[in-house]
């Protein structure tokens, strides 16, 4: 049987929280053995979106998690992501295969992505489209191994890799006990640092036809014109 894939999915309430999550999940439904982890910024889950997961009919793990005093909010869902790994070690045997992606719930993508990381070994890494202000980041191999990246800030970063760009086995986490996001990682460096506790270069698995198909987007929606003191009140909206 398949090794069951645990997506990692930080979402906060906003206008687009829902359409965000009905495509992601619309997306996830076409995945076989596939668990989503659903980790909600604050101290409390929300009913809306237990009803969407409820109604998208996978397996689902729906958290909540409040955020880090004196982190600046630019580390956007690492507290979210921490829950969800450290949900996975009390709840599910680590020391067997599994897959880890951490999924941000406005990306797009491909069904496709999900047959690659399957048999991820420890880190399986793949283009991705739209990242900072190049048309895609992707590492580069030579002789099948990744040798170097194609992506913004290479010179500082270790892992030059998107969130979306990788995912790691379970036993990545048993084998690292300490594996989880930092409050000291820096801004755009949360996956290189991430990565920095875990993996070496020597560690990448290149997928995606060695690296030279985009089988994910890092696309970004934009927020619909609404007027804004009604932002979440339908009822008031009678004019
Ligand atoms: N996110 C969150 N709280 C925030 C901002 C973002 O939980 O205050 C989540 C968001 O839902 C997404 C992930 O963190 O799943 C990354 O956020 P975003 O897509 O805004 O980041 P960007 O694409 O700009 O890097
Ligand atoms: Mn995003």
């Amino acid at each position: 049987h398949l090794p069951i894939i645990y997506v990692i999915t930080p979402t906060y309430k906003r206008l687009t929280q829902i359409p965000e999550l009905t495509r992601l999940g619309n997306t996830l439904r076409n995945v076989p053995a596939v668990h989503w982890v659903v980790v909600e910024e604050g101290n409390q889950t929300l009913e809306e979106v237990r009803h969407l997961l409820m109604k998208i009919d996978i397996q689902f793990t729906y958290l909540s998690a409040t955020r880090y005093k004196h982190v600046p909010n630019t580390l956007k869902g690492i507290h979210q992501r921490n829950k969800a790994i450290f949900w996975l070690r009390n709840n599910i045997d680590i020391s067997k295969d599994g897959v880890v992606y951490f999924a941000d719930d406005d990306n797009t993508y491909d069904l496709e992505i999900f047959t690659e990381m399957r048999y991820t070994k420890k880190i399986s890494v793949w283009p991705v489209g739209f990242v900072s202000k190049k048309k895609y980041q992707t590492p580069i191999l030579e002789n099948g191994k990744v040798v170097k990246f194609d992506a913004w800030n290479t010179k500082h970063r270790q892992f030059p890799i998107d969130m979306a760009g990788f995912a790691l086995n379970t036993k990545t986490f048993y084998l690292n006990d300490d594996l989880y996001f930092r409050r000291t990682f820096q801004k755009g460096y949360q996956e290189s640092s991430f990565l920095e506790i875990c993996c070496t270069l020597n560690d990448l698995e290149p997928k995606a036809n060695g690296c030279t198909k985009v089988l994910v987007w890092h696309t970004k929606t934009k927020d619909p014109l609404v007027y804004r003191p009604s932002y979440y009140d339908t009822e008031s909206d009678t004019e």
